[in-house]
């Protein structure tokens, strides 16, 4: 018979070990934490800037030393089970959670879930970025990974598409590891990042933020060699004139991430889909009872810290719905 677990939370990031550790203070017995990774920590462990905690902890840590002072105590506390390297693949409206591990397969019948899966990165093929199809495109979260993670360089003289956060950040990164980062290009009037990093990333490294303004065409055939840019107006529209070139092997794209939700859509929740993200009756909740969302899975968060505070909710929120159902009899 299929084991029945009190709460199951799907993603080990920020949000998830946030809700299990609350929805332990509240009172939960048994909750099994799913992450498809071999860490706990989600994309914070790939973000080796500081900048996390100042609100949460009155501390300016790394994303690691942020996930670190969460980890320990999930991993303390012996009635949070988790469950590494186990990508959650389906999810039934009854609450069963359908999981791939090394060389298993795990059904898990639960009587509330958490959904804390986080985001993905929108990519090239998602906007308007003509051109051929060399090699040194990638998504800015993805060349994170692997200069801080894997230990390589994607290239060595960068264009950075998109001036959000992981751009800006990106940015300074590159350019502290030597990469000549010759722009930013932003099509919007203003930075979609926090103005901290606009100035730390970019002015503190003298590299130019082109506002209103965007890559009209890739050029290279086995790899980028160069970019055309034009300016655009307020309607987002090209403005005559010849724009300009910039020489580059390599092209960051940092246009935004979607809540990754579509174990929740299998399931038959309402889902937005302008946002991808649930529709519920208010913060974390979904249209299915007893299940809930929360992170960037949630909605698409500036800060880890805020990322806890609402998690944390969830957790209280799934415990309020399990002390108010009844367990099911054997
Ligand atoms: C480049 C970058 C820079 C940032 N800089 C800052 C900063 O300076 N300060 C700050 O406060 N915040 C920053 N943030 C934001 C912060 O990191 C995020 O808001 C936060 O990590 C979101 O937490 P989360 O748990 O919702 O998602 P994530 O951290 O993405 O975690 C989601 C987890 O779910 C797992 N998962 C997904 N699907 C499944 C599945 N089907 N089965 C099992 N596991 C699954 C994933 O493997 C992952 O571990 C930054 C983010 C990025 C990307």
């Amino acid at each position: 018979m299929m084991k029945e677990r009190e709460l199951v939370i799907v993603g080990g990031g920020p949000a998830g070990m946030a809700a299990a550790l609350a929805a332990r203070a509240a009172g939960v017995e048994d909750v099994l934490l799913l992450e498809r990774d071999q860490h706990l920590g989600g994309i914070l462990n790939q973000c080796i800037h500081t900048g996390f905690g100042l609100q949460h902890f009155k501390a300016e840590l790394t994303g690691p030393e942020y996930a670190e002072r969460f980890v320990g105590r999930v991993r303390q506390d012996k009635r949070i089970e988790v469950s590494l390297r186990s990508f959650a693949v389906r999810f039934t409206k009854d609450k069963v959670i359908s999981c791939l591990m090394p060389g298993a397969f795990r059904e898990v019948k639960a009587r509330s879930v958490i959904f804390a899966t986080g985001c993905r990165e929108r990519t090239r093929e998602m906007i308007p970025l003509p051109g051929s199809r060399p090699a040194g495109v990638y998504p800015a979260g993805l060349a994170q990974k692997m200069i801080n993670m894997e230990g390589w360089l994607p290239g060595r003289e960068a264009v950075i598409v998109g001036s959000g956060d992981i751009g800006l950040i990106m940015a300074r990164r590159m350019a502290l590891e030597g990469v000549k980062v010759k722009a930013v290009i932003e099509i919007q009037k203003t930075s979609r990042g926090l103005v901290r990093n606009v100035v730390q990333c970019l002015e503190d490294f003298g590299i130019p933020l082109y506002l209103q303004h965007r890559v009209a065409r890739i050029h290279g055939r086995d790899r980028v060699n160069k970019v055309d840019v034009v300016k655009v107006d307020e309607e987002l529209k090209d403005l005559p004139g010849p724009g300009f070139e910039i020489a580059c092997d390599t092209v960051l794209v940092s246009v935004g991430l979607i809540p990754e939700n579509e174990l929740l859509e299998m399931a038959g929740a309402e889902i937005d889909r302008k946002t991808n993200t649930p529709v519920g009756a208010g913060v974390n909740f979904t249209s299915i009872p007893g299940v809930f969302a929360c992170g960037n899975a949630c909605k698409v968060y500036d800060l880890a810290d805020w990322v806890t505070r609402d998690s944390e909710l969830a957790g209280r929120q799934a415990a309020q719905y399990l002390a108010k159902t009844e367990p099911p009899r054997l």
